[in-house]
């Protein structure tokens, strides 16, 4: 099955917008609509609403595909004028530079499809499907196995990138596969050993492939209000955890085992420490929260402030999970 079958064939550009705009690399100036799609791609599109710490500045260029053909579509409009290629998914684990993004912005958020296949308990599912919905399609089933991934608020495709996990369990453990495009239009279907998984990581961190579908083993056959009732208990645990209340990228850092990222950043006296209006959360210290009005720039600043402190008070090397993207300052005040 691919996404094409499932999704109609015109690309979501809400604003669509003839008007002439200046770009930073003056590549193009006006909405283009890609060749035998009704695919646009939108010049200076800011990217804060489509990251969920609502910062960043704009895309020289944005494009949201529905479906696959648009997607190749634009990932040839991209080499044919050599223009870089960042693909966004929900944005929860991004932090955008205030100075946008150069080239051309793909988010897979539009790419929508899935199925349950009940004979092999597996979930195939695009790479814009969103992971809560999911969760809760998959426990209304009473299929088991996702309950843990409640909380995290991204798409598939960011998933199967970021290896997302919680509560001991990560989606390397039931990757059945990915299908990804390659930047020259080849699809490939990857195995978890070909992902080279470990911890939030994957070979396709950093890479230029995007992750189009993906195929999740699951376990049917379960009392659906069983599962609803554990998935509902993860929520309710993360609720009074976590820091929802306010725009984040969850956890900032990688933990350095054996040590906890927040625990060491709550030991050495950051929780609550703000710089402009990025805030070290009170309820979980290794969250940036955006208290109101935050720049990615000091949202950056109190990264580095988080990361030099830890680094005077316990000798360790506090590693970003969160992604960021686009040209930061090498300087905070
Ligand atoms: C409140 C909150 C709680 C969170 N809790 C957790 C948690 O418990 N566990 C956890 O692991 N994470 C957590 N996160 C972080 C985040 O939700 C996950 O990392 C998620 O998997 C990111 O998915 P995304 O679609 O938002 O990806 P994005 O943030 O958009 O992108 C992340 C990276 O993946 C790349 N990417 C995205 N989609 C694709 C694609 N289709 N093809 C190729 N590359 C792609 C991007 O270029 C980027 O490098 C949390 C975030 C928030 C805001």
């Amino acid at each position: 099955m691919t996404i094409s079958q499932a999704a109609g064939n015109v690309c979501t550009v809400s604003t669509l917008n003839t008007k002439k705009h200046q770009t930073t690399n003056s590549v193009e100036s006006e909405v283009i609509y890609l060749p035998n799609t009704d695919c646009a791609i939108k010049p200076q599109a800011s990217l804060s609403a489509f990251t969920s710490y609502r910062v960043g500045g704009a895309a020289d260029l944005y494009v949201a595909p529905r479906n696959l053909e648009a997607l190749q579509a634009s990932l040839k409009y991209a080499k044919e004028r050599d223009l870089k290629v960042t693909t966004l998914g929900a944005g929860s684990n991004l932090l955008v530079s205030d100075r946008g993004i150069s080239g051309l912005v793909i988010a897979t958020r539009h790419l929508r499809f899935s199925n349950f296949d009940p004979d092999k308990g597996q979930l195939t599912v695009a790479a814009g499907e969103s992971i809560p919905s999911l969760v809760w399609a998959a426990a209304e089933l009473g299929w088991q196995g996702l309950e843990w991934a409640v909380g995290i608020p991204g798409t598939a495709g960011g998933a199967v990138v970021m290896n997302a996990g919680a509560h001991n369990s990560c989606i390397a453990d039931m990757l059945v596969s990915a299908q990804v495009l390659s930047p020259d239009g080849t699809l490939e279907t990857l195995t978890p050993n070909q992902l080279g998984y470990s911890y939030r990581t994957s070979l396709l961190q950093g890479g230029d492939r995007i992750v189009t579908q993906a195929t999740l083993q699951l376990a049917p056959g379960a009392d659906p209000a069983k599962v609803v009732a554990i998935t509902k208990q993860h929520k309710k645990h993360r609720l009074s955890t976590q820091p929802y209340n306010f725009p984040s990228c969850g956890s900032v850092f990688r933990n350095p085992k054996p040590y906890s990222a927040g625990w060491l950043i709550e030991q050495t006296g950051l929780k609550g420490y703000q710089i402009g209006g990025a805030q070290v959360a009170l309820l979980h210290a290794n969250f940036i929260v955006n208290r109101g009005g935050a720049k990615a720039s000091d949202i950056f600043c109190l990264i580095r402030h988080i990361q030099h402190q830890v680094q005077e008070r316990w000798a360790i090397n506090l590693e970003p999970e969160v992604k960021m993207l686009g040209e930061f300052q090498s300087a905070c005040g």
